[in-house]
C-alpha cells in the first residue's frame, strides 16, 4: 500500500505555496513598518508550557495537543499555538531587562489535532504577532490596525473586526459570578460541554457554536457593563485611538476566545468572504497581562494576535494576492551548442533579478516554446545553431504579457552581446 500523509495534514504545492509565499512577503514587509521584529522559537516544547498557559479545561490543552514522550522520557507538545513560545523565550532571554518595549512576530505551523474540515486543519500556518512591556491601550489599537491594514492591503474581502473586553482580575470575577448566576437555571439546556465546563469556565458558553447555547447567551450580562474603571478606560482609550486611526470595529459581547490567558482587550478579525464558510475568523488575539508572571517572569503587560494563513488564503480566493510568473524570460534552444551559450545569459538576467527559465530537454523548438508560454514568461530568448554562428539571438515578446504587446507577439533579432541590456529596458517598460 502506498503511504499518503498524515490525516489532517497536507501538501502545499505550487501555485498555493506561491501565494502563501506573496502573504508572507506582504506581512514581512508591513510589519518591519512597525518596527516588529521576527523572531524563532522550536516547534517542540515541554508540555507543562501550554498546558499552564493556554489553560487545562481549554479545547486545545483538552483534547486537540500532540504530546508524546521523547527518548528521554520527558512529556513534548508540537505547538498548537505561538504565544507560549514566544513568552517562554522572552522570560528565558530576560528581554524585559534589556527593553522597555518588545515588538516580536514569528511565522510558521501550528499542530493541533481536531476534526479536518474546510478551513481547519491538524497542521496550519499562523501570522503571531505580540507586544510586549505596555499597559496602555494604545498597542491594542496599534496591533488591530496592523491586523487590519495587511487583511486589507492583501485584498481579503468583507471583513469586520470584533472586539470586546474580559475585564482583570478585579472585574472578571464580578462578571464571572454574574454569568453563573444568570446561566444556572438553563443548565440542563446546555450542550454537553458547556454543561461539564460551565461552573469553571462559565464564559466559554458565550461563544459556543451550538444554536440551544446560543439563544440562551443572547441573555446573558455582559463583561463591559460590569468592568471596573481602569477596565473602562483602557476600553474607551483603545476606542478613541482606533477611531483616530480610522479603523472600524464593532463590539461583539459574545466573543470570549478559547485561551484561559487573555484579560482586558480580546479581539477577532473575521470576513464575509463565501470562501471561509463556517470558519470565518481569519486571526484573533488579545491582551495576555497575567501570563508573563504565571511561567515565572516578571510582570509584564502584553497583547498579541494569531492570524491563520489557511484561512487568509480561502478568504482572498485564487486570484490574489497576483503572483508573479515562475519566469519572467525563457531559454528556447535548438542544439546543444546553442543551450550552453545561452547559460551565461541566464545567469547575467538572474544577476539582475530578473528570473529566467531554461529548458534543458533538447525537445524541439515549439515544445520548449509551449512551456515557456505555460510559465507566464513575457520574453523568450530563442537561439539555434545558424544564430549563434552569427552572434545574434531572437527575442520573443510573449502575446498577452505584461512586456508583450496586447494580443500580438513580436520578435526581433538582436545581438548576443545585447541581449540582457535588450531584455532588461523591455522589462523595465522601455
Ligand atoms: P477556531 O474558533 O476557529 O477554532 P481558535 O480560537 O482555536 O479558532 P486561535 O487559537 O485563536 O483560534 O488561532 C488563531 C487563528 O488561527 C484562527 O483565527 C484561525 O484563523 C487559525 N486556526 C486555528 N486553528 C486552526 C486550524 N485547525 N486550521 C487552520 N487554521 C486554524
Ligand atoms: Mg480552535
Amino acid at each position: 500500500m502506498r503511504i499518503q500523509a498524515v490525516k489532517g495534514m497536507y501538501d502545499l504545492l505550487p501555485p498555493q505555496s506561491r501565494r502563501l509565499g506573496e502573504v508572507e512577503r506582504i506581512s514581512h514587509e508591513l510589519l518591519a513598518t512597525y518596527g516588529y521584529c521576527e523572531v524563532h522559537t522550536p516547534l517542540l516544547e515541554y508540555t507543562g508550557l501550554f498546558a499552564r498557559s493556554i489553560g487545562e479545561e481549554t479545547d486545545i490543552v483538552e483534547k486537540e495537543m500532540y504530546t508524546f514522550e521523547d527518548r528521554d522520557g520527558r512529556s513534548v507538545t508540537l505547538r498548537p499555538e505561538g504565544t507560549a513560545s514566544a513568552v517562554r523565550a522572552y522570560i528565558e532571554h530576560g528581554l524585559s531587562a534589556s527593553e522597555a518595549v518588545t515588538r516580536w512576530y514569528y511565522l510558521g505551523p501550528m499542530f493541533r489535532h481536531e476534526r479536518a474540515q474546510r478551513g481547519r486543519y491538524r497542521q496550519f500556518h499562523q501570522l503571531g504577532v505580540e507586544a510586549l512591556g505596555v499597559s496602555e491601550p494604545g498597542i491594542d489599537a496599534e496591533l488591530c490596525a496592523l491586523l487590519w491594514e495587511l487583511c486589507g492591503r492583501l485584498g481579503a474581502p468583507g471583513l469586520e473586526l470584533h472586539l470586546n473586553t474580559l475585564g482583570c482580575a478585579e472585574c472578571r470575577p464580578v462578571f464571572r459570578a454574574a454569568l453563573l448566576e444568570y446561566l444556572a437555571p438553563h443548565e440542563a439546556s446546555l450542550c454537553e460541554d458547556c454543561r461539564r465546563r460551565f461552573r469553571h469556565n462559565p464564559l466559554r458558553v458565550l461563544d459556543c457554536k451550538v444554536e440551544g447555547c446560543r439563544r440562551i447567551a443572547d441573555g446573558a450580562p455582559t463583561s463591559l457593563a460590569l468592568a471596573c474603571a481602569a477596565c473602562r478606560g483602557h476600553w474607551d482609550g483603545l476606542m478613541l485611538d482606533l477611531e483616530a486611526l480610522r479603523v472600524p470595529s464593532q463590539h461583539d459581547v459574545r466573543l470570549v476566545r478559547g485561551l484561559d490567558y487573555y484579560t482586558r482587550t480580546t479581539f477577532e478579525l473575521q470576513s464575509t468572504a463565501p470562501g471561509l464558510g463556517v470558519q470565518n475568523t481569519i486571526a484573533g488575539g488579545g491582551r495576555y497581562d497575567g501570563l508573563v508572571a504565571e511561567l515565572g517572569g516578571p510582570p509584564t503587560p502584553a497583547v498579541g494576535f494569531a492570524m491563520g494563513l489557511e484561512r487568509l488564503l480561502l478568504a482572498l480566493g485564487d486570484e490574489r494576492p497576483p503572483l508573479r510568473p515562475v519566469a519572467q524570460v525563457g531559454c528556447v534552444s535548438r542544439g546543444e551548442a546553442a543551450r550552453r551559450a545561452l547559460l551565461p545569459l541566464a545567469r547575467d538576467l538572474r544577476e539582475l533579478g530578473i528570473s529566467v527559465d531554461v529548458d534543458h530537454r533538447g525537445s524541439s523548438v515549439k515544445s520548449q516554446m509551449k512551456r515557456a508560454d505555460k510559465l507566464g514568461c513575457a520574453l523568450v530568448l530563442i537561439l539555434g545553431e545558424d544564430e549563434l554562428a552569427r552572434q545574434v539571438v531572437t527575442l520573443r515578446e510573449m502575446a498577452g504579457s505584461a512586456a508583450g504587446e496586447a494580443g500580438a507577439t513580436r520578435q526581433s533579432e538582436v545581438p548576443l552581446a545585447e541581449a540582457v541590456a535588450r531584455i532588461r529596458a523591455l522589462l523595465a517598460g522601455g
